[in-house]
């Protein structure tokens, strides 16, 4: 249980003053739903702005405050796309204050056409117009604006006003309760950290590195010492010894030789197999490198074993595209498989849970559906889950509890992380890289071609539709709010949709989970022949008759996105081409990371040039990845920290492994601040 030093943190955001329903919805969309979050919703900067008379004044780029008199209000087309308030300076430069969604409603309250108004915010170009987007604050008079110097700026969904986080924040920084210090006191005298509560208040007062350092420690601290609860845990738990003997292995009629890093992932596996300690090994490999057939040979040493084996996939498409394939494979040598899902219904999936229940079935493959309560194994002996950071870890530790002995886990990803970053997400786990893919791999022509160039590259895309092929197009990354790149996304659908009618469908992040299916089962099934996406595109899906993807505005993914996102074409015999549209104003930065995705197809080593050009200060995975580890802590810090927590959690398991002294249980409530305390469960349950 929760210790109650923390009840407070825990209360729901409902309990803080001004939060009714309508701030409920926005607040949850930034996963601010208890008190804790709010305060751990640390400022994304903070801005010193200048004021000025007028535009001329002001660069690019620039945070200002401008008198602006409003001239005019532009609906965006149908109530979609942009909401722009024209206004002029004393100087008669015209600026669109533009807004998205819903914010639309804001500013025609606050801003009356022929009424003059401070405006702050960052002024950025569109074209040729001058524009702020979602100004920061809108008044009627400046004194209030100007006198805020050091201001923070925080993360914000559609609903929410910076003024509004920041009384949240200070609410939630007034309940703050005393906490123990978890951190090993040498460590801490010495880094010369603030207290938690301490280190929390500053840093949403302003720039303060020791105050973030100490949150960010305290985050890689959680999650190291929960993985060494796993780990040791699982040195506790019995496996059973699955030793195959080749005899359904040799059986197999591959069309292929396996490359020399599938044999060596393999043999890994194979010997952790035979250990009595379940096996916990990840298996790392880009997109197409072969995970599968690595998978398909570590099931068939359990069935040779005399044990079953269960592949969880993350979705129903996926299950379905894994089952097929493993079906196949296995034809010659009559080992029975299943797929299971929770769409079988009746005696169809009664008559499966029975193959699973007296061994009938040797390999089921499913969604999570596979680990129900009424599903029972007369022996499950391996379990692999596909696109590992799907899930997480304290899923797979409800998975392991299962039995009386605990099955092996094989995790797979295709997510090549740096090494330096797999130290922290998979902690606990011995990896096997795939770090050579198949010969005879086409190489993926890969251009980086001017925006202005996009009705060309509709004509070429609409030359590779009518020769048959299928194509993405990536929808840009617009800001830092979602809905915008729903927005862009939408729109660009619109067009294209004109251009294409039905042969299009649109995925987003805001539809529903059904509608989202429907519209990938159209596309994998050739019905429909491009998809609009935003970044949402399924992991692992393989559709190989697309063969073009065309992402704009390229230059704001991260490179690792960006290899991920091309990993989906390239799959079939046909020579594939990703167009990477590029805006005009490109940073240095964003030049290097096209000119690193036409140069390389190596997820590995784009992986660790991510992690270079990231540098400091960038936080791991912008807010649309959703698979960074760690909330508070930057890559920078991760580097710098990561080691340090990781021997100050083993020094406080060899010394205190129960979480008994007055230390272990300060860590306790650390486990639980950060929601880690599957590991404190652990204990109890060991
Ligand atoms: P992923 O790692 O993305 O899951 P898959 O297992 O789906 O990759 O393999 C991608 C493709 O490569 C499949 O068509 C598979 O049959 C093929 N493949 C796998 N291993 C080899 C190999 N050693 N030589 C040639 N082709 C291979
Ligand atoms: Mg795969």
């Amino acid at each position: 249980m929760r210790p109650e030093i923390l009840n407070s943190l825990f209360a729901e955001v409902e309990t803080l003053d001004g939060v009714g329903p309508k701030v409920v919805k926005p607040l949850e969309k930034l996963g601010l739903t208890r008190v804790r979050d709010v305060a751990y919703h640390l400022p994304d900067r903070f801005v010193t702005r200048r004021p000025v008379e007028n535009l001329d004044q002001a660069s690019v780029g620039e945070q200002v405050v401008v008198p602006l008199t409003v001239t005019e209000h532009r609906a965006g087309r149908s109530g979609r796309g942009p909401y722009n308030v024209l206004a002029q300076d004393a100087i008669g430069n015209v600026c669109s204050l533009t807004y998205f969604g819903k914010a639309s409603y804001t500013a025609k309250k606050q801003l009356p056409v022929g009424e003059k108004r401070w405006v702050a915010g960052r002024l950025d170009q569109y074209g040729q117009m001058l524009q702020i987007v979602h100004p920061d604050h809108v008044a009627e008079d400046s004194a209030g604006l100007l006198t805020t110097l050091n201001e923070p700026v925080y993360a914000l969904s559609e609903g929410l006003t910076q003024p509004k986080v920041v009384g949240l924040a200070t609410q939630a920084l007034a309940r703050l309760p005393e906490l123990p210090e978890w951190i090993e006191p040498t460590q801490f005298s010495k880094a010369k950290w603030p207290a938690w509560a301490d280190a929390l208040k500053l840093a949403h007062k302003g720039e303060h590195p020791a105050a973030r350092d100490r949150l960010a420690y305290d985050e890689l601290l959680a999650n190291s010492l929960a993985l060494a609860l796993v780990r040791a845990d699982n040195r506790k738990r019995r496996g059973q010894r699955l030793q195959g003997d080749g005899s359904l292995r040799s059986r197999l009629e591959l069309p292929f030789p396996l490359t020399g890093a599938q044999q060596r992932s393999i043999r890994e596996i194979e010997g952790d197999l035979a250990q009595d300690t379940p096996m916990l090994r990840l298996l790392q490999g880009d997109v197409g490198s072969g995970k599968t057939v690595v998978a398909l040979e570590a099931m068939l040493v359990a069935v040779e074993a005399g044990a079953q084996a269960a592949l969880l996939a993350p979705t129903e498409i996926l299950a379905r595209q894994h089952f097929e394939t493993l079906r196949r494979m296995l034809a010659p040598t009559g080992v029975e498989i299943a797929l299971l899902t929770g769409r079988d219904k009746g005696r169809a999936r009664e008559s499966i849970l029975m193959g699973l229940h007296d061994g009938g079935i040797r390999i089921v493959v499913g969604t999570h559906a596979i680990f129900q309560d009424t599903v029972t194994y007369r022996n499950l002996g391996l379990i692999v889950i596909d696109e590992q950071h799907r899930f997480g870890v304290s899923q797979r530790l409800t998975l392991a509890g299962k039995g009386r002995v605990t099955p092996h886990t094989l995790a797979m990803t295709a997510t090549p992380i740096p090494r330096t970053l797999t130290l922290a997400q998979y902690g606990e786990m011995e990896v096997s890289r795939l770090d050579e893919m198949p010969p005879g791999r086409q190489a993926i022509d890969t251009v980086v071609v001017s925006t202005d160039r996009l009705s060309e590259m509709v004509e070429r895309l609409a030359a590779q539709l009518e020769a048959g092929a299928q194509a993405y197009w990536v929808c840009p990354m617009v800001h830092e709010l979602e809905n915008e790149d729903i927005a862009a996304a939408e729109a660009r659908f619109a067009a294209l949709k004109e251009r294409f009618g039905d042969a299009v469908v649109l995925v987003h992040g805001q539809l529903r989970p059904e509608a989202k299916d429907a519209a990938m089962e159209r596309f994998a099934a050739g019905d429909a022949k491009l998809l609009v996406a935003t970044t949402v595109i399924e992991v692992g899906v393989d559709v190989p008759n697309a063969t073009l993807m065309i992402i704009e505005q390229a230059e704001r993914f991260g490179l690792a996105q960006l290899h991920q996102l091309r990993g989906r074409v390239g799959r079939g015999s046909q020579k594939s081409v990703c167009v990477l549209l590029r805006g005009e104003a490109l940073s240095e930065v964003g030049r290097e990371r096209l000119a690193l995705m036409r140069e390389s197809q190596d997820g590995f080593y784009l992986a660790e040039e991510d992690l270079r050009l990231r540098g400091g200060g960038e936080l791991l995975g912008t807010r649309q990845s959703g698979d960074a580890p760690f909330k508070l802590a930057t890559l920078e810090q991760i580097q710098r920290l990561l080691p340090l927590a990781h021997d100050d959690a083993r020094l406080l398991m060899e010394r205190d492994g129960g979480l008994a002294s007055p230390r272990g249980e300060a860590a306790r409530v650390l486990l639980y601040l950060f929601e880690r305390d599957w590991g404190v469960q652990l204990l109890r349950g060991g």
